[in-house]
């Protein structure tokens, strides 16, 4: 078995179902190997420690059919009459579907923790398992950065979340997402500001629903934290997105950018003006932050010993510097 990105064909759609329904989200099944689909393969070596490059072959193939099995075992003791396989048919998916339509999950045929708790499995993760619970160590003290807020209102969105884990290599996206988000409020408010949150837990919103909270609650700056993605573990350091032609947004992205950069140190990858969700439907000056990058080994040690404050600190240093000058 050997697919990887620009491969067509039924195995590739083969691939996509399988990983769909193990919650990898790979996206349309559509028989070719695109980078949605590079992603989720990503995850699933993430998760069964094994080497992240984004290629299908024998073991990750070996890890993917694994759980398949342990999920379609589940189901025959629940009763369902199934070929053991590894591999995702219709079969399958109408047993699973009845199944979370029986004992009150969402039904939509993705088996996720909450189906696989009342499946009551658990999928072995390799010694080198991702973090689930992220334990974060403090930085070397540093200067706090300078100056406060006067009850402005800071809408933080934590990107990702639930079934959809974002960027996944040592780390889990959507985690140190919520992590930075919960610091940077703590802090916001320390210094005087408002903070309302997309989301405060691990779950799934959609895209829209997320500058929709900006809006109806007025807030004055809208800032989405996200952590970046590659397909080679070597990409790291940090950038900042915002909207092309908002002068305030631009403003804000670059004094953020140059916080994040003072704090953390890492490379600096400039500013990105472009068309995506979060800064588009936004009606107040938004950013997107990509602190630095969840699939990068050296970016998610720094993460987790210090590097996550630093993060919320700098953003911080930009916000402030943002309503202070
Ligand atoms: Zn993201």
């Amino acid at each position: 078995m050997y697919l990887e990105i620009g491969t067509m064909g039924t195995d590739v759609a083969q691939l996509q179902r399988d990983l769909n329904f193990c919650a990898y989200n790979a996206g349309t099944v559509d028989g070719d190997f695109g980078s949605q689909t590079q992603e989720a393969v990503l995850a699933l070596q993430a998760y069964h420690g094994l080497e992240p490059d984004g290629i299908y072959g024998d073991q990750s193939d070996a890890a993917l059919m694994g759980e398949i099995r342990l999920v379609q075992e589940a189901l025959t003791k629940n009763g369902y009459h199934l070929t053991i396989d590894g591999a995702v048919g219709s079969e399958t998916l109408a047993a699973i579907t009845v199944f979370q339509k029986k004992n009150g999950l969402s039904v939509d045929g993705i088996v996720g923790n909450e189906t696989l708790k009342t499946l009551d499995i658990e999928i072995p993760q390799a010694a080198n398992q991702i973090e689930t619970t992220l334990s974060i160590s403090k930085p070397t003290p540093t200067t706090p950065p300078n100056g406060t807020g006067n009850g402005q209102l800071v809408c933080i969105n934590p990107g990702h979340g639930g079934s959809d884990p974002g960027a996944c290599g040592n780390l889990q996206e959507k985690e140190m997402n919520l992590v930075v988000s919960l610091r940077l409020g703590q802090l916001l408010k320390e210094r005087g500001f408002s903070v309302v949150y997309t989301r405060t837990d691990d779950r799934w919103m959609a895209l829209s629903d997320r500058p929709a909270i900006a809006n109806e609650n007025n807030a004055d700056i809208f800032v989405s934290i996200h952590h970046n993605g590659s397909a080679s573990p070597e990409s790291s350091g940090t950038l900042v997105i915002c909207y092309p032609g908002s002068t305030n947004g631009l403003r804000l992205a670059r004094l953020v950018l140059n916080g994040l950069c003072n704090r953390m140190g890492l490379a600096n990858r400039g500013i990105f003006q472009r068309d995506d969700s979060d800064v588009t439907y936004s009606s107040m000056p938004a950013i997107i932050t990509e602190g630095l990058f969840a699939t990068s080994p050296n970016d998610c040690r720094f993460f987790s010993n210090g590097g996550a404050e630093l993060e919320a600190q700098g953003i911080l240093e930009g916000i402030l510097t943002y309503f202070n000058s």
